[in-house]
């Protein structure tokens, strides 16, 4: 697991990446928005570091769509936008730290250093709908007394279907998210994958917690919503 640092201005980008890389971080970077956006989709980083002002596409819009489509990777915002106005777009974009620049080197550090301890207390804890408990480090999900074996994309397709419980979420998004962003795939993958999952976690005489929304896509949630097929 690496961090991101999406930033423009080369040298800046350079400076966030050396430094981070003699912490010990292992690093990547994006030099304009819309890579950083492509990359970030992939929710394969432990962290980005977001300047607000990119070319192409902008740190704000970016992180909202990364949001959107359901990817909670911690994000710091560093930019030369430091007004009270921009820290609060910033947060309520789904940021969780600001850093106006200039800013010292070592505070940057104390600053990704909590924020990646906050985010791996998160990820420690267990995802829970109904009677269904799935183990974001263990990868093993119980139903019960009924212990399930997961494919690693059942469980990739489960957690993303559990951390957005409540939420109906379309077979685009699902597929953006669990499938390569992008990546064109047959229509009924996901149909096929959702039957996989409830055969596995909606046994006879259990409830459904998986249901289907006509001409959307799907929910997770422990009561049936109205417009159920
Ligand atoms: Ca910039």
């Amino acid at each position: 697991m690496s961090i991101l640092v999406i930033e423009d201005e080369i040298k800046v980008a350079n400076f966030i990446t050396k430094g981070l890389q003699e912490e010990g971080y292992e690093m990547e970077a994006a030099y304009d928005g819309e890579e950083g956006l492509e990359m970030a989709l992939s929710g394969d980083y432990e962290g980005i570091i977001l300047d607000l002002m990119l070319p192409k596409r902008d740190g704000i819009s970016l992180l909202r769509e990364l949001r959107a489509r359901g990817i909670r990777t911690p994000v710091l915002i560093l930019t030369a936008k430091g007004t009270i106005q921009d820290k609060v777009i910033g947060l309520d974009s789904g940021a969780d730290d600001y850093l106006a620049k200039p800013f010292h080197f070592e505070e940057l550090t104390a600053r990704i250093r909590s924020m990646l301890r906050r985010s791996t207390v998160e990820k420690a804890t267990q995802l829970e709908v109904g009677d269904l408990v799935l183990g974001t480090i263990s990868h093993k999900a119980k139903r019960g007394d009924n212990e399930i074996e997961l494919t690693a994309r059942e469980y990739s397709l489960l957690e993303y279907l559990m951390r957005n419980a409540d939420r109906v979420l379309s077979r685009s998004v699902i597929t953006q998210h669990v499938w390569n962003y992008n990546f064109d795939i047959e229509s009924n993958l996901v149909d096929v994958y959702i039957n996989r999952l409830r055969n596995k976690i909606e046994l006879e005489g259990m409830s459904r917690l998986i249901h289907s929304i006509r001409g959307v896509g799907y929910v997770m949630r422990e009561k049936p919503p109205e417009s159920e097929e």
